[in-house]
């Protein structure tokens, strides 16, 4: 079994029609019901819901204090290296973007990580651009031994792997997992990976699975919106989120929101995913899967991310920057894409605390 039969299963459904269906009260009565299925999960996602936001809201903030209390916790990216493999139609990395490529070397990596844990923070990302050659799994254990004697939780996101190779690195340190399918409709997925390995749809789709089968602590997934329509995407999302948890009762499952943001090169057909839209897809999981963790990354403004927090977000990246380097170098990289939200640790955590919620740095400790 994979997600892909899930998949299989709606990826012919007439989602205009069932969505023209979909009434007010039918929506009312969804937000009501304790416990959602799938199709309620879809109810929520329609235009008809639009016009609910307020309701969803404050079920969501109740759910939300219910399975997190007031507490969020907080983590920053650091970029590796930016080389990669793959032609994607839709970011700066892309092999053929003429861009400066960077690899930290190990002691570039040590500077990066005194740099970020003197903010405080014991949550790190670790990313790198898709190249198996240029940054194989033993330069990223390498990495990992170095930023375990500063960090608790180290969450990996790179190329996907094969489960001996996500044990591997559990075994050094690694305790998360990331990775995002960008867009789960299979055509647009072709269409917008031009070349390289992540053509491969069915490997990156099934490469979550292959996390929680080689124990990982924690799983991230997303779609990259903007890339195909966000109601269907977002139901795919929720899905697949849905067959995770409830095949991997261990697992805790977390979404990410990412909508694309600008980058070096000029992929144009993107479909619009306005403050509204996102916030809708963020409701509509909350109320599906009240027990899933939801990330909002510094490529939403300050303001907005500020608003998101009572409706459900449960982690926020902090102190970000998106070059190979960025937290200590003065000769970085170029950017993977803008951010938005530029804040130090420092502001985004006074920030929440003025909110009246707990900034957590902590909240994992390896034995
Ligand atoms: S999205 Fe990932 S795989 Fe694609 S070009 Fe960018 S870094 Fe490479």
């Amino acid at each position: 079994m994979s997600f892909y039969n899930e998949y299989l299963k709606y990826k012919d459904f007439d989602f205009d029609s069932f969505f023209k269906n979909t009434t007010d009260e039918d929506i009312l009565n969804t937000i009501n019901k304790d416990k959602l299925d799938k199709f309620d999960f879809l109810r929520l996602l329609s235009p008809t819901a639009e016009k609910h936001l307020e309701q969803m809201a404050a079920k969501s903030n109740k759910l939300s204090l219910q399975h997190f209390g007031k507490s969020i916790i907080l983590y920053t990216p650091m970029y590796l290296a930016n080389h990669c493999s793959n032609k994607c139609a839709y970011c700066s990395f892309n092999v053929e973007n003429d861009i400066d490529r960077k690899q930290l070397t190990l002691e570039e990596v040590e500077i990066e990580a005194k740099n970020i844990s003197k903010t405080g923070l014991k949550h790190i990302l670790i990313l790198t651009g898709e190249s198996k050659s240029k940054t194989p799994i033993s330069y990223i254990k390498d990495c990992v031994k170095v930023l375990k004697k500063y960090f608790d939780s180290i969450c990996i996101e790179i190329y996907p792997l094969e489960e001996d190779e996500y044990k591997e690195l559990i075994s050094a340190g690694v305790d998360s997992l990331t990775i995002y399918q960008e867009v789960y409709n299979e055509d647009i997925y072709d269409k917008v990976h031009i070349a390289g390995p992540k053509k491969n749809y069915r490997f990156r789709l099934d490469a979550p699975e292959r996390g929680c089968k080689s124990k990982m602590r924690s799983i991230g997934i997303g779609c990259l919106l903007g890339l195909y329509d966000f109601r269907i995407e977002a139901f795919m999302t929720g899905l697949h989120g849905y067959y995770l948890q409830s095949k991997y009762l261990d697992v805790s499952i977390s979404f990410s929101l990412p909508r694309i943001r600008p980058h070096v090169g000029s992929f144009m057909d993107l479909h619009d995913v306005n403050d509204k839209n996102l916030v809708q897809i963020m409701l509509a999981l909350k109320l599906f899967m009240p027990y899933a963790g939801i990330n909002i990354s510094t490529r939403e403004s300050e303001s907005f991310r500020e608003n998101l927090i009572p409706l459900g977000v449960t982690k926020l990246s902090a102190g970000v920057c998106t070059e190979v380097g960025g937290h200590s170098q003065s000769n970085k990289s170029s950017s993977q894409f803008e951010i938005s939200d530029t804040r130090s640790v420092s502001e985004v955590a006074i920030s929440l605390e003025r909110k009246g919620y707990q900034p957590i740095f902590k909240d994992w400790v390896h034995i």
